[in-house]
C-alpha cells in the first residue's frame, strides 16, 4: 500500500511553521507494510537517514528507512539553510583542540560534502536552491574582532583563504555601523534542505523502502541479529544506522550526556530587495543569516536570550517569546532597509550538541553492525552527505571515504 501525502504524511499543524516545510512540491510516497527482515535499517528520515539510504542504494543494498513523523520533520526541516564548510569551531580553535592534521581532515570532509552535494543534485536534477557564496563572520565586540583577526592570520599561515575587514570596510559593504570588523571565507553554501531530502529519497526509492509514521521503540541484540521493535511491528536485520540526531539517547541511553538537545529558533522575512551578497554569522556563530534568491532573509539564533540557552529542550512545537523578540528587533534595528520588514515564518528545531562540537560518525564500540551519525552541533548540512556515504561504505565493506578521527565514537568512551 502507498500513502500519498507531502513528505509521506501531512505535516503536523500544531507546530510553528517552518518556511522550509510550508509548501512547494515536497510530495513523497511512503510505503506502509513493514517487511519482516531488511539488509539494513536506517532510523530517521532527515538528511542523515536519507543520505545514508541513498548511498546504500547506490551500492546495491535495499535499506529500510523508519521515520516516526514525516521526512525532514526534525532539524533538517527546521534549520537556517547554511552549509558551513570547515570545522564547527574557528580554524584556530580547532587546531588548538585537535591539531592541524585533524583540523584539515575535518575541512576536507566538508569540502567532500560540497562536491557530493553538487554531484548528486546535478545527477538527479534536484532543485534545492543550492548555491555558493562568501561567508562573513561579523564582530560585535573588540574581543570578537581580535579573535577574528587572529583566526584569519592562522588560516592564511596554513595556505587557506581568509580576509579581514576593518570597521570601515564592513561599513562600506553593509552600510551598517553595528559591526566592528569581519572575517570573510570564500566558500560557503546555502540550500533548501527538505527539497534535497525529498529529491534523494525519490532517487533512492528503486532500492530503498521508506516508511514514515513508524517509530522505533527499541533495538535489541541476539548474537549478530538485531531486532528493531516499532509501533507497527518488528524487523530483523544485521545492520542498523541511528540517524536520530538530538534524540539518539532515546534508543541509546549511554548517549544521554554525550549528545545534548539544544533548541534553536529561526525567522523568515517577507521577500525584500537584495541586501547582502554574502551569507553571514555573528557572535561566534550564535546568530546566522542567509538572504535567499527570492529575497527572503532567514535569520536564526539568539538562544542566549533564554536563561537556559534552550539547552535540554526537545519541544519544537512552541516558540520562545524572548528569543522571538530578540531576532525581530535585531533585524529591524540593525539594518535600516529592514526597519519595517514583515516576519512571515518563525519556528524552532532541535540540534544535537557534543562537548567538542564534532559529530559522532561510525560504528559504535562493542556493538558490531550498529552505526551512528549524529551530534553535528548545528552544522549537519555540510557533514551529513559525506557521513552517510562513509557509513554506507563501511556497512558494505567498500570504505573509501575517510572519517576524521575527531568524529570517532570511541572518543567519548562509549561501549
Ligand atoms: C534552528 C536550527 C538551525 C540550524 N541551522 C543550521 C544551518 O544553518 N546549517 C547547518 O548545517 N545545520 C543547521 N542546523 C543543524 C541541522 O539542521 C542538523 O545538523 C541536521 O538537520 C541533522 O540532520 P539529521 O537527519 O541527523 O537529524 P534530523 O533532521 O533531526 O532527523 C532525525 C529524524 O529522526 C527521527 N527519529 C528520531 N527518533 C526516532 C525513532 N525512535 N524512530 C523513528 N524516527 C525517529 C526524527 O523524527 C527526525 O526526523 C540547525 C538546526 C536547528 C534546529
Amino acid at each position: 500500500m502507498i500513502e500519498h501525502y507531502p513528505f509521506g504524511h501531512a505535516p503536523m499543524t500544531s507546530r510553528a511553521v517552518s518556511f522550509w516545510l510550508h509548501s512547494q512540491d515536497l510530495t513523497f510516497q511512503s510505503e506502509s507494510a513493514l517487511p519482516p527482515q531488511a539488509d539494513v535499517v536506517v532510523i530517521g528520515g532527515g538528511i542523515t537517514g536519507i543520505c545514508t539510504a541513498y548511498w546504500l542504494s547506490q551500492l546495491g543494498i535495499r535499506p529500510v528507512v523508519l521515520e516516526r513523523g514525516h521526512l525532514s520533520c526534525g532539524a533538517t526541516g527546521r534549520n537556517g539553510g547554511h552549509c558551513v564548510f570547515g570545522a564547527n569551531q574557528s580554524f584556530k580553535a580547532s587546531v588548538e583542540d585537535i591539531g592541524l592534521e585533524e583540523t584539515l581532515a575535518v575541512w576536507d570532509f566538508t569540502e567532500q560534502s560540497s562536491q557530493l552535494l553538487q554531484e548528486v543534485t546535478h545527477r538527479h536534477s534536484i532543485d534545492c536552491d543550492l548555491r555558493f557564496n562568501r561567508l562573513v563572520a561579523f564582530a560585535m565586540t573588540p574581543a570578537q574582532a581580535q579573535a577574528i583577526q587572529d583566526n584569519c592570520d592562522v588560516m592564511r599561515s596554513h595556505g587557506l583563504e581568509a580576509t579581514y575587514w576593518t570597521q570601515a570596510e564592513v561599513y562600506q559593504q553593509t552600510q551598517c555601523s553595528a559591526f566592528l570588523a569581519a572575517g570573510v571565507k570564500p566558500h560557503h553554501g546555502q540550500l533548501w534542505p527538505a527539497q534535497l531530502v525529498v529529491g534523494l529519497a525519490k532517487a533512492a526509492q528503486h532500492q530503498a523502502h521508506i516508511h514514515t509514521q513508524v517509530e522505533v521503540q527499541a533495538v535489541t541484540r541476539q548474537g549478530k541479529d538485531l531486532h528493531i521493535t516499532t509501533n507497527q511491528g518488528q524487523i530483523q536485520t544485521q545492520a542498523v544506522v541511528y540517524a536520530t540526531n538530538a534524540l539518539a539517547y532515546h534508543l541509546l541511553p549511554n548517549l544521554k550526556e554525550v549528545i545534548i538537545p539544544v533548541r534553536g529558533q529561526v525567522v523568515a522575512t517577507a521577500p525584500t530587495a537584495p541586501l547582502f551578497d554574502f551569507d553571514w554569522l555573528l557572535n561566534d556563530g550564535y546568530e546566522y543569516a542567509i538572504q535567499r534568491q527570492d529575497g527572503r532573509i532567514i535569520f536564526g539564533g539568539m538562544r542566549w536570550k533564554s536563561p537556559t540557552k534552550e539547552v535540554g529542550i526537545e519541544d519544537d512545537t512552541t516558540l520562545n517569546p524572548s528569543v522571538s523578540e530578540g531576532l525581530k528587533a535585531f533585524l529591524r534595528d540593525t539594518f535600516t532597509p529592514l526597519r519595517d520588514i514583515a516576519i512571515e515564518y518563525e519556528w524552532t528545531g532541535i540540534m544535537g550538541f557534543t562537548a567538542d562540537e564534532n559529530p559522532i560518525v561510525g560504528e559504535l564500540p562493542n556493538r558490531p553492525g550498529e552505526y551512528i551519525s549524529a551530534g553535528y552541533t548545528g552544522h549537519g548540512m555540510a557533514l551529513a552527505i559525506a557521513a552517510g556515504k562513509a557509513i554506507a561504505e563501511r556497512i558494505t565493506g567498500s570504505a573509501q571515504t575517510p572519517i576524521p578521527k575527531a568524529f570517532r565514537p570511541e572518543r567519548f568512551g562509549l561501549g
